[in-house]
């Protein structure tokens, strides 16, 4: 149990699924503005068919949604049944993080790494878009956790050496493969997005569970290619740099499911590459 107490560890799990309701309901918020270039901070939420203002009533995650059936209450137009969705995922990941780490340091790193993957997930759906403000965001939140992990002693320049070099490893090894690959197939394989999340998922989870983050979100992305409906181009309101030819040419989204493999890893990875190198 995380807690001695029950009674605690239940009101820190419960803590937890609130708040990830609510930043769900605002990662929504955030990268739905992203992708239409509408200020992310802001300018006040609302419809986005009709453009009336939301109240509290309309910002009450899921419940909202729940409560008006699924349409804006103004224009009786359907909202996406992707909002709650992601609030519920959203929500279910914080309380995971938690139960996994408890409260500590690495709990306030994993959730905000989350929010971020939720967010790049959402936009990669939507314009075959992993913001680099993304990658950026995610490698600082990294550098600040590990320089205050080493502060505290928790962490050691070795460690961080350990972190840095896997980055750059798992990042080089996979910029070769894909530039044979592009020479091979004469097209884009994977796109540059892809490949900085994968340099830094090294970052935060070494390069052992950094190898199991690059197998994981293959198998995730096939199964996702044969079982999702496929879509020829991006969203039409997209915004114009993602209507490039080589976004037009990939037929789904590929950040989700490394996305996925990376929240799955920072969960059960631990365990799982502690049991492989047992077995050999
Ligand atoms: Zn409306």
């Amino acid at each position: 149990m995380l807690f001695e107490s029950p009674l605690i560890t239940a009101y820190a799990l419960v803590v937890a699924a609130l708040l990830g309701l609510v930043m769900g309901s605002f990662i929504n918020c955030w990268a739905w503005r992203y992708i239409h270039g509408e200020s992310v901070i802001s300018g006040r939420s609302h419809c986005t068919s009709c453009g009336h203002d939301l109240g509290i009533r309309d910002l009450v995650p899921v419940f909202s949604w729940l409560a008006s059936k699924g349409k804006c209450r103004y224009c009786g137009e359907k909202v996406s049944a992707r909002y709650p969705a992601t609030e519920i995922i959203c929500a279910v990941v914080f309380v995971a993080i938690v139960a996994v780490y408890g409260l500590s340091l690495e709990t306030v790193e994993l959730l905000i790494f989350a929010c971020i993957l939720l967010f790049l997930s959402l936009t990669d759906i939507d314009d075959f878009l992993v913001p680099n403000g993304c990658i950026v965001a995610a490698l600082v939140v990294r550098v600040v956790y590990m320089a205050i992990a080493c502060a505290l002693g928790q962490m050691t320049l070795a460690d961080v050496g350990y972190f840095a070099g896997s980055a750059f490893a798992i990042g080089v090894a996979l910029l070769i493969v894909v530039l044979v690959a592009d020479k091979v197939f004469g097209r884009e394989s994977m796109g540059g997005g892809d490949l900085k999340l994968y340099f830094v998922a090294g970052l935060y989870f070494g390069w052992q569970q950094g190898i199991f983050v690059v197998i994981l979100s293959c198998v995730i992305g096939i199964v996702v290619a044969i079982v999702a409906p496929r879509r020829k181009e991006p969203s039409p309101e997209g915004i114009p740099e993602c209507k490039s030819e080589s976004a037009m040419k990939r037929v789904f989204p590929f950040g989700p499911s490394i996305a996925v493999a990376c929240i799955i890893t920072m969960l059960v990875g631990n365990p799982l590459v502690s049991w492989y190198v047992g077995l050999l």
